[in-house]
């Protein structure tokens, strides 16, 4: 067994502390965010041990390294079982390029790979600790349901939810309403931004230090961990390990917290060539890589990849991190990154909403692939790339599907006149009854709301 990894906070101001502190706490008490302090390394030979297993093992032998002396090998080898009882399909699309759908959990996002993981996580530090937590969480569309399907019914955890009211589709909405129970929702008239916002001061807000409040937004390292595990299991599915041939990704980004994964799995060892990030209208981190200067994008860009519209990316301050630089929670850079480093490995694309379109209709009409507005992002992102790089086309390449075409039914409708089918997950989802609350933008109303009902 390997020796416990402490997680460190970006900002220096505490010291490091153990996996469950972190989960618990969220986000640092400085207000920086949580990293381990080293990643494991893996061999060639225990890559290739991998190629053997199913995705619930790939995630027990990835995260047994980062939860050694805070969970027991029997306990994490359950969480992963009953968190992973789900497909995760490769497709290939071309003779390198293949499509890695990350839809098939009950919220068919992504982020269901990582709420279910940090919910079972939670569960099991608090009953050790005995306490009782609200999370409270912002959601630009997906992360909201994927958080509230992960925490229903999970003892001594209340969860609130907070959404744009204008900024979500139908569908994403009804995920998250209609649950009840320990889940409560409020719409929120504003922006994504505004939501964050309210959250981010109800956490510094010394007149809520009653209550225990924590976060299930990528700030948690609790959702960038799991999210390090589809990147390994794809490459070991389609490499030649033992060759050590390299591979190359693209995720579609908004908070950066995939796009983490991504760097986390290099980090341990997965050859990558270059991990491409495509954002929509919200370019802040492509010119930032291009330019070297961060300007946040204010109000954020309302975008057809709603989940992806984000003008200050949370995780953006830990990949600087990870590059020797630092940034604080506001955006700005106290000691720059390297660079040069950052473009050898990383190259970003921002991707419009009529781009996004015809590309929904090109992978439709030239490769039979159906795809919804997020991984669209990703895989124009990854189209351009291969335009600026012909030579690139000729490797192994993985563009992640971040969501099911069937959140997204009037959008594929107008492209490419099809109605996507419905999953199981979503099937009765229109007819259940919704349940939330209506709020402007005002943090006196949310503190005074988190008093009433939580106090
Ligand atoms: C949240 C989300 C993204 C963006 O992921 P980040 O980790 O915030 O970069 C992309 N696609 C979908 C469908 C999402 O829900």
């Amino acid at each position: 067994m390997d020796q416990p990894i402490r997680y460190y906070s970006t900002n220096r101001q505490v010291p490091p502390t153990d996996l469950g502190r972190a989960l618990l706490q969220g986000l640092a008490a400085d207000r920086g965010l949580f990293l381990p302090e080293r990643y494991p390394q893996w061999t060639r030979p225990e890559l290739e041990a991998l190629k053997e297993l199913t995705y619930p093992e790939v995630a027990h032998a990835v995260l047994r390294r980062y939860t050694a002396g805070s969970l027991t090998d029997g306990d994490l080898e359950r969480l992963c079982a009953e968190a992973y009882d789900y497909e995760v399909p490769l497709e290939r699309v071309t003779k390198n390029t293949h499509l890695l759908r990350l839809d098939r959990g009950p919220t068919a996002s992504f982020k269901d790979f990582a709420a279910r993981m940090m919910a079972r996580w939670m569960g099991h530090f608090l009953a050790d600790d005995g306490g009782e937590l609200v999370i409270l969480t912002a959601t630009s569309g997906d992360t909201g349901s994927a958080v509230a399907h992960a925490f229903f019914g999970v003892e001594r955890i209340r969860v609130v939810v907070l959404f744009p009211v204008a900024e979500v589709s139908d569908r994403q909405r009804r995920q998250m309403t209609t649950l009840g129970g320990n889940v409560s929702t409020i719409a929120v008239e504003g922006k994504f931004d505004d939501c964050q916002a309210l959250v981010k001061e109800a956490f510094s807000d010394p007149e809520l230090g009653g209550l225990h409040l924590t976060s299930a937004n990528s700030i948690n390292i609790g959702r960038l961990l799991p999210q390090s595990v589809y990147y390994v299991y794809a490459y070991t599915r389609l490499a030649d390990v033992a060759a050590g041939e390299s591979i190359t990704f693209c995720v579609p980004s908004g908070n950066f917290g995939d796009m983490m994964g991504g760097v986390i799995a290099r980090r341990m060892g997965i050859p990558m060539r270059r991990l491409l990030i495509a954002t929509n209208a919200n370019d802040e981190v492509p010119r930032f890589l291009s330019t070297g200067r961060y300007e946040k994008v204010v109000p954020s860009r309302v975008c057809i990849s709603n989940a992806m519209n984000v003008g200050h990316p949370s995780n953006l301050a830990r990949l600087v991190d990870v590059y020797g630089g630092r940034m604080d929670e506001t955006g700005a850079l106290t000691t720059d990154p390297d660079l040069d480093a950052m473009r050898r490995d990383l190259y970003a694309v921002a991707v419009n909403d009529d781009c996004t379109r015809r590309t929904i209709r090109e992978a439709y009409e030239q490769h039979g692939v159906v795809l919804e507005p997020h991984g669209a992002v990703g895989w124009a992102g990854l189209m351009r790339y291969f335009e600026e790089h012909p030579q690139e086309a000729e490797h192994l390449t993985v563009s992640l599907e971040t969501a099911h075409p069937a959140k997204f039914p009037e959008e594929i409708r107008t492209c490419i006149g099809l109605d996507p089918p419905i999953p199981p997950s979503l099937i009765g989802l229109d007819a259940l009854e919704e349940s939330y609350e209506s709020m402007s933008a005002d943090y006196g109303c949310f503190r005074a709301h988190l008093l009433a009902n939580f106090a």
